[in-house]
């Protein structure tokens, strides 16, 4: 069937996932295809960045017609770019001397320690305790309303994204994996902490989980009835990466059976889906995948990074925001790559990203202009670029907290001198005073965190 074709679905499509990894990507026959030099160099690559691609993104998502361009093809399989020209030389030197698997491990993670893999304080400064003192290493609590829970059986994905931020947790050199296995512990965070409106489930990809389990957590929640927790947000890539996870897959309708149990219980289940290309709301089964979760009553909201080599214009984003409108879902955030792993290679100017998120709004309807961005999680809060501006005669980019550590940081515009080379915060000068007007509050809050 070729891409086209796919638009509708059917029950008789119920395929069995079929993951591919750096061990045996080369058996699928599109990849064996391709040149020696090219496959070796998404070895060198998968050797250092985590690599899962499966049945589904290889048979219905990438147009094979076009590769190495093809967006989803980018999305998914390593790119030689992914990795700087000296760390490249260095794995593609450690492979064809034939080292054994713990060299090839070394360089790896030597290789890796230099990537920044836990930006934005996430290791020191997010992870909240107990009032008893028990740390809970499998949350993050950074903004007031809403903490992250990452459920340890959650900490893969059905397939991987080549620009994740997360991908520290997939390489395996991540300790802490933020990993906690009590839904318990969540539970009493939530009763000593009011102000917390959301959870959000994320991971890896929450939806990986079989559905005995993900329902035992969220029951464990509904049944503690916490007058504050209003939302339970689950942020997953799988309506693109695997939409028979709710059509098809054994647990499809009990997966579906417990987002309505959220909703009956008067709370309301925040569906956070991910999608980096109109390409993923193209197949039937995505359109039949995302009726059915919306038929439970839960709510989709769509986010996803500017990336470089996969959707770096303005049409691609419209085309994308207006599809989602289509298909009932509410486009949300339009992220900055983070300052992780292959930024350098997915990375967009922030003046460039403004430019692409303005043209992608001004050509849809009020309904996608819901979306907020382009925004950088960074590490005093989602800081929005909204913006180039001229303030007496000198250019400024115009900046604004979507989210602060200090909720009083929230919504107070602040300027940056221009600079079109920028490509995160920490590459911005004040273009006015000396510092930003978070940075010493910041300063505090670090030192009391690390002390
Ligand atoms: C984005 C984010 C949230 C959620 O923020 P909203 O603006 O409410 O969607 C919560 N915690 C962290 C650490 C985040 O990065
Ligand atoms: S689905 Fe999300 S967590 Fe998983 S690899 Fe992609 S961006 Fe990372």
């Amino acid at each position: 069937m070729t891409l086209e074709e796919q638009t509708t679905w059917s029950e008789n499509e119920s395929p069995s996932l079929r993951s591919y990894t750096l061990q045996d990507f080369q058996k699928i026959p599109q990849i064996a295809g391709l040149s020696e030099e090219k496959k070796f160099e998404m070895e060198v690559v998968g050797n250092v960045l985590p690599f899962k691609a499966n049945n589904y993104v290889v048979e219905q998502l990438i147009n094979w017609n076009n590769i190495p361009n093809d967006p989803i093809f980018v999305l998914t399989f390593p790119q030689k770019g992914m990795l700087l020209p000296n760390h490249f030389d260095e794995m593609a030197d450690t492979l064809k001397k034939e080292a054994d698997k713990k060299e090839i491990q070394e360089v790896a993670n030597k290789i890796r320690l230099q990537l920044n893999p836990h930006p934005a304080g996430q290791m020191e400064m997010n992870v909240p305790a107990l009032k008893d003192g028990t740390k809970l290493y499998g949350m993050q609590h950074k903004y007031h309303e809403t903490c992250l829970f990452f459920p340890s059986q959650s900490q893969t994905c059905h397939a991987y994204c080549t620009f994740c931020f997360r991908w520290p947790q997939f390489v395996g050199m991540d300790e802490m994996k933020f990993a906690m296995k009590e839904g318990e512990q969540l539970v009493q965070y939530l009763i000593e902490h009011p102000e917390i409106s959301d959870v959000l489930f994320t991971g890896g990809d929450p939806m990986i989980m079989k559905a005995s389990l993900f329902s035992t957590y969220i029951d464990t929640l509904l049944e503690a009835d916490l007058p504050n927790l209003k939302t339970i947000r689950i942020g997953t890539k799988a309506l693109a990466y695997w939409p028979y996870k709710f059509l098809t897959d054994r647990d499809a309708d009990e997966t579906l059976a417990t987002f309505e149990r959220v909703e009956q219980s008067g709370k309301h289940l925040a569906f956070m889906a991910h999608f980096n290309h109109p390409a993923e709301l193209e197949t039937g089964s995505v359109k039949a995948a995302i009726k059915r979760v919306r038929d439970t009553g839960a709510q989709i909201r769509t986010q996803s990074p500017l990336l470089t080599h996969i959707n770096d214009s303005s049409e691609i984003w419209s085309k994308m925001w207006q599809k989602q409108v289509e298909l009932g879902c509410i486009p949300y955030y339009m992220f900055v790559v983070r300052d992780t792993g292959a930024q350098h290679y997915f990375g967009i100017p922030l003046v460039r990203a403004h430019e692409i998120f303005k043209d992608a709004v001004k050509n849809v309807s009020g309904l996608a202009r819901t979306v907020r961005g382009p925004s950088m999680s960074a590490t005093p809060g989602k800081v929005q670029i909204d913006g180039v501006s001229e303030v007496n005669g000198k250019k400024v980019m115009v900046l604004r907290m979507l989210q602060g550590r200090n909720p009083e940081w929230v919504n107070k515009p602040f300027f940056a001198e221009y600079d079109d080379g920028a490509i995160w915060l920490d590459d911005l000068k004040p273009a006015f005073e000396p510092k930003f007007f978070f940075e010493d509050e910041l300063t505090k809050m670090k030192s009391k965190t690390t002390s």
